[in-house]
């Protein structure tokens, strides 16, 4: 059984999908091959701290309607606690554990100052109105107040949540606080403390990623196909930076249903329809298809999950064509697909490397914020591809020295970092 998995809810059947087990299979791969003692396996891997909310929201006609909320904290070793906040009626416990964790690794690979957090709100907001939103937004936020904070846990957006929402917990933190405190949360709109290059930072991230994996296996961007997995801020904009580059986009989903044109998609036409109408369909220069699954079985080189978790699973593992996986989501692949995946040779840019870029920038953000003084796009991008492309050779060169896959090299890396941390500031008691 996984170390600490007393804090994961264990069902065997449910087991591949329960995204903290599947966290937890990563991170204790990697301790054993860094042989971290039982105590710190056991400090590293349980979330510090985890709190749940029920928050009454006034809704628009007239009703109270209660809402669950969390905010994990994960670790706070190399800094203060840092990740999204997610908007979705799948949330769950589990889900937000298994998350913060990941942002503690990802702060790590990248080398950021930040330990990982990550909040949820169990809500549908394509059902909310938005004033019932910014009503939740400013209630979660009054709620999970006393943990949050510019030197604690610095909350950003992450699905459903945008630089509105951003600006709204701002406020609230600001108003509760007496003075405007921008550093409180990152992703925020440019006027008030927002970074320049934050919004297309992730799929920026995803596209160094690309790039330089595709230096390791021998390919250029011009000879490489793509399906992408979602067309939010990380698959849209991804794959926009990627056809930019060269690639050619063959295939891209939203939650409704997928594009394909096997002579590549025209990435601007495509975001400029789905802007227009809210849906891919209906644009008329590839086919559309509804069965959102068969779309990551599309034969292509290389594949963008950037929806959500558990899209590539022991059911659908072996039907995958591409040779390249960069994830742009957080766990879209369960631990079992990805043995299965390695053990056929095909390449995954895990998660907490690939779409490191949006906690990057979120910490440029950060910093900006507290300086007072604000980067040109330039400089924010070229910071960021010069972290990207260090730790992507940072976490191939512990893959080769261990004998291992992308995956476990990057939790090599960041967990060695973190538990290095740990010894070195010592136990307080
Ligand atoms: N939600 C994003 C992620 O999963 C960004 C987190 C942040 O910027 O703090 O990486």
């Amino acid at each position: 059984m996984a170390t600490g998995s007393a804090v994961a809810s264990h069902d065997p059947k449910n087991d591949e999908f329960n995204p903290f087990l599947s966290m937890q299979d990563g991170f204790d791969t990697a301790a054993d091959f860094l042989g971290l003692e039982g105590g710190v396996r056991d400090v590293l891997s349980m979330p510090d701290r985890e709190l749940t909310v029920n928050v009454p929201v006034l809704m628009d006609d007239g009703t109270v309607r209660v809402f669950t909320g969390y905010r994990v904290q994960h670790n706070t070793l190399r800094g203060p606690s840092k990740g999204g906040i997610r908007f979705s009626p799948d949330v769950n416990l589990d889900e937000v554990r298994a998350l913060s964790a990941w942002m503690t690794w990802k702060c790590s690979v990248v080398n950021v100052p930040f330990g990982g957090g990550k909040g949820g709100v169990i809500c549908d907001p394509r059902t909310m109105s938005n004033g019932e939103l910014e009503r939740l937004t400013r209630r979660y936020t009054a709620a999970i107040l006393d943990i949050i904070g510019p030197d604690r846990d610095v909350p950003a957006p992450d699905m459903n949540t945008n630089d509105q929402t951003m600006a709204w917990i701002m406020d609230t933190y600001s108003m509760h606080q007496r003075k405007t405190t921008t550093a409180v949360v990152t992703g925020k709109p440019l006027s008030i403390g927002g970074s320049r290059g934050r919004r297309e930072a992730t799929g920026r991230g995803v596209m160094i990623s690309a790039n330089e994996a595709l230096k390791m296996i021998g390919k250029r961007p011009e000879d490489t196909r793509v399906v992408v997995q979602g067309s939010g801020n990380v698959g849209g904009l991804g794959a926009m930076l990627l056809h930019r580059e060269g690639y050619k986009i063959t295939s891209i989903s939203d939650m409704y249903g997928y594009l394909v044109n096997d002579r590549g998609l025209d990435m601007p036409a495509v975001l400029a329809h789905l802007n227009a109408n809210r849906t891919l369909e209906g644009y008329k220069e590839a086919e559309y298809a509804t069965d959102g699954k068969a779309q990551l079985e599309l034969d292509c080189d290389a594949l963008v999950p950037a929806a959500t978790e558990n899209q590539i699973t022991s059911e659908n593992a072996d039907r995958i064509k591409a040779k390249l996986i960069v994830e742009g989501a957080n766990g879209p692949t369960t631990a079992i697909a990805s043995q299965m995946l390695a053990a056929r040779g095909v390449t995954i840019v895990p998660d907490i490397l690939a779409n490191a870029g949006g906690v990057t920038v979120s910490y440029f953000e950060w910093v900006q914020d507290r300086m007072g003084y604000f980067w040109t796009e330039e400089i924010v991008n070229s910071r960021l591809e010069q972290i990207m492309v260090t730790s992507f050779a940072e976490v191939r060169e512990t893959a080769e020295k261990y004998k291992v896959d992308l995956r476990t090299g990057a939790y090599i890396l960041s967990i060695g970092r973190v538990a290095s941390v740990y010894r070195m500031r010592g136990l307080f008691s």
